[in-house]
């Protein structure tokens, strides 16, 4: 993917935390509720299959912390770095920068269509841990929407580890992707679709048509992705490839409760503990998005095959 050079990025969108170190947030996972991310919730069940959750400051079995208690790295300055699509296009702070101004742009622009307003959402980016109204987290549990805060959380080790323990090819549109999903729930929480689900797992419980949405409403944003204007009048992203959708495919494909569950967890497929849908599932609904672009496609609880 290419962002146009000269369109202004906002960092206000972005809280980077990931100088404060990961001081204090220690222990289990506490982040609860409904609105756990869908791949953060995936880790945790991995590593409830595994034997249970890492305790903080211990090191992580998933090797995902690379900045322990107490540590503190250089802070990053986002508002200076990250200033236009240039920026995007060389720093890969400033494209994920971009890409959540793209995903809150095209939901600003669809929201007033409809009549309501659009809460812009804050990403903030972590190493270790973090506090939040949901309760503190440790990298462990991926990313993740808050919906008492309304806000985004992601270690951006993350990425990483969809390549070397998901065997995802990578790449910024796979990221997109995933932070696309996250503020797929920052919509549904709006709307009040999280606050409606009941919850439970299981292939066709609301849990899974909650998330198998998040990714048509990614799906959706990426249709627009390169038609939402920006202020000057020109979008943020200039292309997506073909490339690029096959990337995002690829990862819907490695966090598919069976994928994990097979490959990941104990080896054995348990659709009763499906809580995100199945890899072909997460793919169908992510791919239904792209192709109309349109949100009321995207109705996984008014329907009876989810794929
Ligand atoms: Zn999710």
């Amino acid at each position: 993917m290419e962002f146009n050079d000269d369109v202004a990025l906002d960092t206000s969108q972005v809280q980077d935390q990931r100088g404060s170190g990961g001081g204090g947030i220690g222990g289990r996972v506490a982040v609860g509720g409904g609105g756990i991310g869908v791949l953060g919730a995936i880790i945790y069940f991995v590593l409830s299959q595994l034997g249970g959750l890492p305790t903080g400051g211990g090191g992580s079995p998933l090797g995902l912390s690379e900045v322990g208690s107490g540590q503190s790295v250089a802070s990053t300055d986002l508002a200076r770095t990250c200033r236009t699509g240039a920026d995007a296009n060389n720093n890969h702070d400033c494209a994920l920068v971009a890409v959540i101004n793209s995903i809150q742009g095209y939901w600003t622009d669809q929201f007033a269509r409809s009549g309501t307003p659009y809460q812009v959402s804050t990403t903030t980016f972590f190493n270790g841990g973090v506090g939040t109204s949901c309760g503190s987290a440790t990298s462990d549990v991926g990313p993740f929407y808050c919906p008492a805060d309304s806000r985004v959380y992601i270690d951006l080790g993350f990425f990483k580890q969809l390549q070397t323990q998901f065997g995802a090819q990578g790449g910024t549109f796979a990221e997109a992707y995933v932070l696309a999903h996250e503020y797929g729930h920052h919509v549904q929480n709006l709307l009040g679709t999280s606050a409606r689900v009941r919850e439970g797992s299981g292939p066709t419980s609301d849990g899974v048509r909650l998330e198998l949405q998040a990714d048509c409403y990614a799906g959706v944003w990426a249709n627009h992705a390169t038609s939402t204007p920006t202020a000057n009048g020109k979008p943020l992203i200039k292309t997506i490839t073909q490339q690029d959708i096959t990337s995002a495919l690829d990862v819907a494909s490695r966090i598919g409760d069976d994928f994990i569950q097979k490959n990941l967890g104990g080896g054995h497929v348990d659709e009763s503990q499906f809580t995100h849908g199945s890899s072909a599932q997460r793919e169908k609904w992510f791919t239904t998005g792209i192709q109309t672009g349109n949100p009321t496609a995207c109705d996984t609880f008014g329907t009876n095959d989810l794929g």
